[in-house]
């Protein structure tokens, strides 16, 4: 679903990506961990064109994401993102952040778009905030009305981007707990946290960065119990 194959990029003079070899199948779940500026962000950022990579070849469900041909509206319909600070629309309601791109971007019907949303609002367990505006909500509940609005347009591929790190401690298991379900239900996953609970029960594997590279690729089971890598290693004993 995913591949990077020898992906760079450059912010200017900086080498922020290097050498990204990656592949990421349908029904998976990768959670990337590592050092704060270690290039995380940037990588998941690729996948949907937030950010360009500047050599390599990045494909997405077989499309060369950064093909000057490649219909970039199409590509991100496919592709939802989570951030840590939620990004809802502060004036509007649970219900209108959801169904707007749908309608906009997807040109679904205001009946069916308001049908998906509640269907979502639902799975994610806040069906009653539909009318709320979010700063009527907790930071877990806004998180998953910004998951459900990921969903909504039925994306083939989630990307979160440490979707709890702006959470309340209380609230980071309600938010997991969605992210859970998703995993189970076969959605191809991207996760970028420093949950390692979450890393270790959910991934199919652990992806750890540091400096821009990929330095160790395992099994959460063996990642966690044995790092190779001496650098994931002092991470490890610094977040656990
Ligand atoms: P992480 O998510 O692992 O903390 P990022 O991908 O956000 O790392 O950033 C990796 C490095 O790239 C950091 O050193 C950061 O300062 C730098 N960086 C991120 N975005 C930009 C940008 N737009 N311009 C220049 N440097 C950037
Ligand atoms: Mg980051």
């Amino acid at each position: 679903m995913i591949r990077f194959h020898q992906v760079n990029k450059h912010y200017g003079p900086f080498h922020v990506l290097k050498d990204i070899n990656l592949s990421v199948k349908s029904g998976e779940v990768v959670v990337v961990i590592g050092p704060s500026g270690s290039g995380k962000s940037t990588l998941v950022r690729c996948i949907n064109r937030l950010e360009t990579i500047t050599d390599g070849e990045l494909l997405v469900d077989g499309v060369r994401v950064n093909d000057a041909k490649t219909d970039i509206n199409l590509l991100r319909r496919n592709i939802g993102m989570v951030f840590q600070h939620f990004n809802l629309y502060p004036h509007m309601t649970v219900l209108k952040n959801i169904t707007l791109a749908p309608m906009k971007v997807a040109g679904v019907s205001e009946k069916e778009a308001r049908e998906t949303a509640m269907y979502y609002l639902e799975k994610v367990g806040i069906s009653g905030k539909a009318d709320s505006y979010p700063w009527q909500l907790s930071g877990g509940q806004q998180q998953r009305v910004a998951i459900a609005r990921g969903l909504a347009m039925k994306p083939k591929i989630m990307l979160f981007d440490e979707p709890t790190s702006a959470l309340d401690p209380e609230t980071i298991g309600e938010v997991l707990d969605v992210m859970k379900t998703l995993a189970r239900e076969g959605m191809t996953m991207v996760v970028v946290t420093h949950e390692m609970g979450f890393a270790r029960e959910v991934a199919d594997r652990v992806v750890f960065m540091d400096q821009g590279k990929i330095v160790e690729e395992a099994a959460p089971a063996d990642f966690f119990a044995n790092p190779g890598e001496e650098r994931a290693r002092l991470f490890l004993s610094r977040v656990l």
